[in-house]
């Protein structure tokens, strides 16, 4: 026997995208709306100041259990599964995409277009930026193009960047401060940012995480959050091509079946678990999963790789303080020249090579005054960590598929995760780097200094795509806002659904889109 549970909106996944889904969703309709998470609820801002303390003292996970057992993927970046998803470690970076983005192939004739513009989403991430708290500065006007003012004005820059900027302006690159929700001024309820640097644990509710906007929605009584209840597929219904229910597993109780009906379903669940869940939904009508008519769920997965440089500069830094603010530059992910290159530029201090330590540099121990005295001596001149996260163009086999060997402890076939180069990015491949190597060595050259190490950044930060939009179906999973071409009433939202990684933080970009869809279910809903 199946409980069986209604709503008009049953939304999958509980992370940002579906925190910033839901909270317009709710605000702008009267429909019912359940989210249905598969992880534990795992916030609790009672807890925040002790788990941060053991994080500080042992370096532990502030958030414990924030992930399912046998719930992984091979070639995942992270597992953290939990009402809030990966968004409740992160780093709260907020930049938005620059509007070479979206047009990529008629610009240079490499990747792909998207089926809307940048100023078409403009709106939607001045939202997002309302929403989340986001503290900015304005860049050049050519490089850092929008229509409005952040929501709140920069955080003061610390003074190690402060000397930073200096020492990297005078390569004639401007550069100016990353974008953060992390607030510069109380907001919304929230304090604000206390410069204390564990932000993977904030004390003091200065940088937005999901759970903010879930317990808000919760106290107003205007959602039901169900959590610990894994969605293992969609069913159709019989006489038509609209999902009738989610088969939901309750981990408390895995032997019940809970079937979630709606009129509108809405799949929240980030790059890896939306495809995933699209491919085990498969049935006799649909048997290479649902909304897969073009054989697009699962392709052109994509995200970002990176160069970092550590470089000693002639600057008497303080190392450690506030090391989570940055610099930013987007003067190359606008378009100059001809060849497609393009990359963001970030700059911090950094610790690196500037950590007291008990061995001088020959190996041998040091005791008393010398440890202070060498310390003294090394950090006599700062340390500056340059990187650049560079566009790696979508291939349609980068694939998530289904495993045919490894199961989640209930049975399902768990996600594969393979990132493959499209021949775009294999082509441009070492001239990217080049030109990424040679400006930061016009940095050098022009502000002094030595290059003491360099570290690329092998991973797809940001991952994304799997299941991407476009106004033609035999090319695309999705329509333009986020409804998918096969199944009038099912809608995927935000990550999966973007064309390219850019070469720059995601999130915000995955949340403006989530909202661009919200936007576009709300004339359907109950007013
Ligand atoms: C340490 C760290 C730092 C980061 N810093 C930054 C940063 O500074 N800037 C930036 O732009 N990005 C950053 N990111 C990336 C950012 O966190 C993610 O891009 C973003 O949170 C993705 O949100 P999402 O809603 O798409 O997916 P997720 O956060 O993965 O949320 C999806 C949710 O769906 C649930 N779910 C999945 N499948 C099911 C199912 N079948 N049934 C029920 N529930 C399901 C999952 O449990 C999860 O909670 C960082 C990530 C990490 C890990
Ligand atoms: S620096 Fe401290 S107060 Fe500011 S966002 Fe990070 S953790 Fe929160």
């Amino acid at each position: 026997m199946a409980t069986t549970i209604e709503a008009d909106v049953v939304v999958i996944g509980a992370g940002i995208t579906a925190a910033m889904f839901v909270e317009r969703l709710a605000e702008t309709t009267d429909a019912t709306i359940i989210v249905v998470e598969g992880g534990d609820r795992i916030f609790n801002l009672d807890d925040r100041f002790a788990e941060r303390e053991r994080f500080l003292n042992y370096r532990e996970n502030p958030w414990p259990n924030d992930h399912i057992d046998g719930q992984t993927a091979d070639g995942i970046l992270s597992r953290s599964m939990s009402v809030g998803g990966l968004a409740m470690h992160w780093g709260g970076v907020t930049p938005r995409f620059s509007p070479e983005d979206f047009h990529l192939n008629s610009l240079y004739g490499v990747g792909y277009d998207w089926p809307l513009t940048y100023d078409e989403l403009d709106p939607f991430y001045q939202e997002a930026e309302e929403r989340m708290g986001v503290a900015g500065e304005q860049g050049p006007a050519e490089y850092d193009r929008r229509a409005k003012d952040y929501p709140l004005p920069p955080t003061p820059l610390s003074y190690n960047l402060t000397r930073l900027k200096g020492w990297a302006e005078k390569s004639g690159i401007p550069f100016w401060q990353t974008p953060a929700a992390k607030l510069s001024e109380p907001y919304r309820g929230r304090n604000v940012c206390m410069r204390c640097d564990t932000c993977n644990i904030c004390p003091t509710g200065a940088k937005y995480s999901p759970d903010f906007s879930f317990i808000n929605l919760l106290d107003a009584g205007r959602i039901d959050l169900h959590s610990r209840r894994l969605v293992r597929k969609l069913v159709l219904q019989a006489d038509s091509d609209g999902v009738e229910y989610a088969v939901a597993l309750d981990r408390d109780n895995p032997e019940e079946e809970i079937h979630y009906r709606a009129s509108t379903f809405v799949v929240a669940a980030g790059y890896c678990w939306s495809p995933h869940l699209l491919l085990n939904s498969a049935n006799s009508r649909y048997p290479d999963g649902l909304a897969n008519r073009s054989g697009n769920v699962g392709k052109y997965m994509t995200g970002h790789r990176g160069i970092n440089r550590f470089v000693e500069v002639p600057e008497k830094l303080y190392p450690g303080v506030y090391t989570e603010q940055s610099l930013l530059s987007k003067r190359f992910q606008a378009k100059e020249g001809d060849q497609y290159i393009r990359h963001d530029m970030r700059i911090w201090e950094s610790d690196f090579a500037r950590r007291a330590q008990l061995t001088d540099s020959e190996g041998k121990l040091m005791l008393g005054d010398a440890i202070l005295d060498e310390w003294r001596e090394r950090s006599a001149t700062g340390v500056a960590h340059l990187r650049s996260y560079y566009d790696v163009i979508p291939a349609k086999e980068s694939s998530l598929t289904l495993s045919s060997t490894d199961t989640n402890p209930w049975g399902d076939p768990l996600p594969v995760i393979r990132f493959v180069d499209s021949d775009w990015t294999r082509d441009l491949l070492d001239d990217t780097k080049a030109s990424i190597r040679s400006k930061f060595d016009e940095i050098i050259a022009a502000g002094g200094g030595r290059s003491l190490a360099e570290r690329e950044y092998p991973t797809h930060d940001h991952p994304c795509g799997g299941c991407r939009m476009g106004a033609d179906p035999a090319t695309s999973v999705v329509d333009p806002f986020g409804r998918t071409h096969d199944h009038q009433n099912l809608w995927i939202v935000g990550t999966p659904t973007l064309v390219s990684a850019g070469c720059n933080n995601g999130t915000l970009t995955f949340s403006a889109l989530a909202l661009r869809s919200a936007a576009a279910l709300t004339d359907e809903l109950p007013a």
